[in-house]
């Protein structure tokens, strides 16, 4: 008897009587045995990945792939009549991420397993994580994510620390979740700290609760709302909580293996994701200085020595300044040692620009990040240039060895082997399987990018995935996909600066083409999927300007055979596995410096997709690697649009007075149609956004965007072209395995020994 079938046997249960929960539960207590029986990483020194998000997805089916069981159970399953996909249903995906900066921290805690590394995620566990997205009269209402259940891959541990704020002392508790390496005998762990105590029935209306009742609302959200004074501090209360917790188990865990605190940095590693986990410099420093005798510059110096920051924004809202009054409400304590890293900076660096505590008393997380660490980097090649060259330039000038680029990745176990198993198939058909240890053989691939048997292979495939989606979408989000159309897909979080209305504006172009008889040879599906944070106004406005167009464009007998928009609701890691081997044309249309890297961008070209982006982030990479020839780019460069930024030379009212088509497409947003269907107020303050201020200067590349759109789907049509495209970006995706970032992060940075 098999495995798992005698697994459940020795039970006293026969697998093939249990419903899809009994069999879930069954397998989550296999799994977690056969977890519990690998070894620790014991590498001397230990890489902490400190998030305040870990967007995780599901993880049945991630540690089945790891544990190198994926297809057994598959087929046991089978045999007695049971499908493995319907189990994986019955999990609920956690929520403790936000976007691409959680899903980049969770697959790099993947990878991290998966190479052997002593490294591991640390973060909160939040209850209700951000939120879970629902539609209703075509606008986005916030309700908690509820994802917690009594059985889960959450193991509660005994170490618990003591976190003092200023009035009051809070007591974590430690709970853990395995990581698995792929075909490893070791593991690592996701560390996220919880409080006791945590009251779930403060939450009210939709999203919102007491915000001041701290020991009871401490992980209850991620990013609770901080448009107002009493958020903000929570946001500094997680945050201590988060880092706090992450220092005392780091100090802990170093003394045990032997180390004297002198010698801390030969015994861990503090990775900065962004800069939420900032406090924890000064919170070491405490801890060495007021707790184990160190004195402060020698705390300072080794600090300084295990800390490295990564920077994932050059928006200058994400990067952190809380006021120093806000930090005497909540953390006096740690308050002195920042105005002494202060003085220490003001010292050496006379000149404003790099100073820790600004004129207006504020305290610049990143700049602390800067001065005391000994790596500081950037997620894209392009995006490390703009910080070199521009936005962080003051600091390069003082610390140029400091600064290094680490390109973003994303593991192929989940976005290749799981989310695409019959492409993963067929490529090990065609070249074994070593390309899931070394990514770089997927190269091999383009020895057949002219094989009309291939090409045609794949589009099957492609086929395939989008009769997946199908029923994913109709049975999951009341959708009715097209399978014939051309899928083009824009999923990521709803922001100015990804342009989801430049895309949205085609859609009106488009619409008004058809109305006009201008028919397209072949059906398009628009396909939209994000969030957009509840305090975020134009975003929820771009998000109704949506579903407004969906509502019209897909109940119009004229149109609706032509052209198919939807945004799917509540759009998570499980949506994005169902959706991106389904698509067609991959949506990477920010403004050119905006996005640091995009990892969403990654997962499309090693799904086979073809991208349709702006020279940003990593389109600039993905660019070089598949050839010119084999993505479609488009729109003002970086070096353009910085020098815009920097002279104020951007007037979105003068690109729409001087063409017909962006005219057309703006004014259609207030066209008494689409206002009856919408909420005036939302749709007039989109319209007057984009004609007087249009920040992120959507109307600049819109022309351009159209016609390139437009050259893609007429290239589509030529499919031994386009699938020979296919192969050239599947063939060069394995520069984006997150196994070599995290390899370049431990050779570079960590110095970690495997
Ligand atoms: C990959 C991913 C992201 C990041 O997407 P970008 O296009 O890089 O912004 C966000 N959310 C989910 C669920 C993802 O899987």
């Amino acid at each position: 008897m098999s495995t798992f079938t005698a697994f459940v046997a020795s039970k006293g249960l026969n697998l093939a009587e249990l419903t899809n929960q009994e069999i879930y539960t069954e397998l989550l207590t296999f799994v977690s045995q056969e977890a519990a029986d690998k070894s620790k990483n014991s590498g001397k020194r230990k890489v902490y990945y400190i998030s305040a998000e870990f967007l995780i997805g599901k993880l049945l089916s991630n540690n089945l792939i790891n544990l190198g069981i994926y297809q057994d159970i598959q087929e046991e399953l089978a045999e007695v009549g049971k499908s493995l996909a319907e189990v994986e249903d019955v999990e609920l995906e956690p929520s403790l991420g936000n976007g691409g900066l959680g899903r980049l921290a969770s697959c790099f805690i993947d990878s991290m397993a998966s190479l052997g590394i002593n490294g591991e995620g640390v973060g909160l566990n939040y209850h209700y994580g951000l939120f879970q997205q629902v539609f209703k009269d075509n606008q986005q209402e916030a309700v908690p994510n509820v994802w917690l259940t009594e059985q889960s891959w959450l193991l509660p541990t005994s170490v618990s620390y003591k976190v003092p704020f200023k009035d009051f002392t809070l007591t974590s508790k430690l709970y853990r979740m395995d990581v698995l390496g792929y075909k490893r005998d070791t593991k690592n762990y996701l560390n996220l700290f919880d409080v006791e105590g945590v009251d779930e029935s403060l939450v009210e209306e939709g999203i919102t609760f007491d915000k001041t009742e701290i020991a009871k609302n401490l992980t209850l959200f991620l990013y609770p709302d901080d448009s107002d004074k009493n958020g903000e501090l929570l946001r500094i209360y997680q945050q201590y909580f988060m880092v706090s917790n992450a220092a005392q188990l780091l100090i802990d865990e170093a003394l045990e293996r032997g180390s004297n605190l002198h010698d801390l940095a030969d015994y861990a590693f503090v990775q900065i994701n962004d800069t939420h986990p900032s406090m924890v410099i000064p919170e070491l420093i405490r801890l060495l200085t007021e707790v184990h005798g160190l004195d402060f510059d020698e705390a300072v110096a080794v600090v300084k020595d295990m800390v490295g920051y990564t920077n994932h924004t050059i928006l200058a809202e994400a990067l952190e300044k809380w006021p120093i009054d806000f930090l005497l409400e909540v953390v006096p304590h740690l308050v002195d040692i920042i105005t002494r890293l202060d003085s220490l900076v003001r010292e050496e660096y006379p000149q404003a620009e790099v100073q820790i505590i600004d004129e207006t008393e504020r305290v610049h997380m990143a700049h602390m990040d800067i001065h005391f660490s000994r790596s500081v980097n950037g997620v894209a090649a392009l995006h490390t240039e703009i910080l070199k060259h521009s936005e962080l330039k003051p600091f390069y000038d003082l610390y140029p060895e400091k600064f290094n680029n680490k390109t973003n990745g994303i593991t192929f176990r989940r976005w290749l082997e799981f989310a695409n198993q019959d492409l993963a198939a067929y490529i090990k058909d065609l070249i074994g399987d070593g390309y899931l240890t070394d990514a770089t053989q997927l190269e091999k691939l383009a020895a057949f990018a002219d094989d009309p048997a291939v090409q045609e292979r794949l589009a099957a495939i492609k086929f395939q995935n989008k009769l997946a989606l199908k029923r994913y979408l109709k049975d999951n989000k009341g959708i009715e996909l097209d399978e014939n159309s051309i899928i083009d897909t824009q999923i990521k979080r709803f922001h100015e600066y990804k342009r989801q209305q430049m895309n949205a504006l085609y859609v009106i172009h488009k619409y008004l083409e058809i109305k006009r008889g201008n028919l397209p040879k072949r059906k398009i599906t628009v396909l939209f999927g994000g969030k957009a944070a509840p305090a975020y106004t134009i975003a929820q406005d771009i998000i109704h300007l949506i579903l407004c167009l969906s509502e019209l464009i897909n109940n119009d007998p004229d149109v609706s055979p032509y052209l198919n928009v939807f945004l799917v609701e509540n759009y998570n890691v499980t949506v994005a596995e169902k959706l991106i081997p389904a698509t067609d044309i991959s949506e990477q249309i920010s403004l050119a410096s905006k996005e640091a890297s995009g990892t969403g961008n990654m997962k499309f070209m090693l799904n086979g997709a073809l991208t349709l982006g702006t020279m940003d982030g990593a389109n600039v990479e993905i660019a070089e690697l598949a050839g010119a020839e084999n993505i479609y780019t488009f729109g003002k460069d970086s070096d353009t649009i910085i020098d815009l930024y920097e002279t104020s030379g951007y007037h979105s009212s003068e690109l729409y007075a001087n063409s017909l088509v962006i005219k057309e497409a703006v004014d259609f947003i207030v066209d008494p149609e689409l206002l009856t269907l919408g909420n005036p107020e939302r749709l007039n303050r989109l319209y007057q956004e984009l004609l007087n201020k249009d920040w992120f200067m959507t109307l600049i590349d819109l022309e351009e965007y159209i016609e390139t759109k437009e050259r893609m789907f007429a290239d589509y049509e030529d499919q031994a072209s386009w699938n020979r495209k296919v192969i050239h970006n599947i063939a060069q995706a394995g520069f984006f395995s997150s196994d070599r970032t995290i390899a370049q992060y431990s050779e570079d940075i960590w110095r970690s020994e495997v």
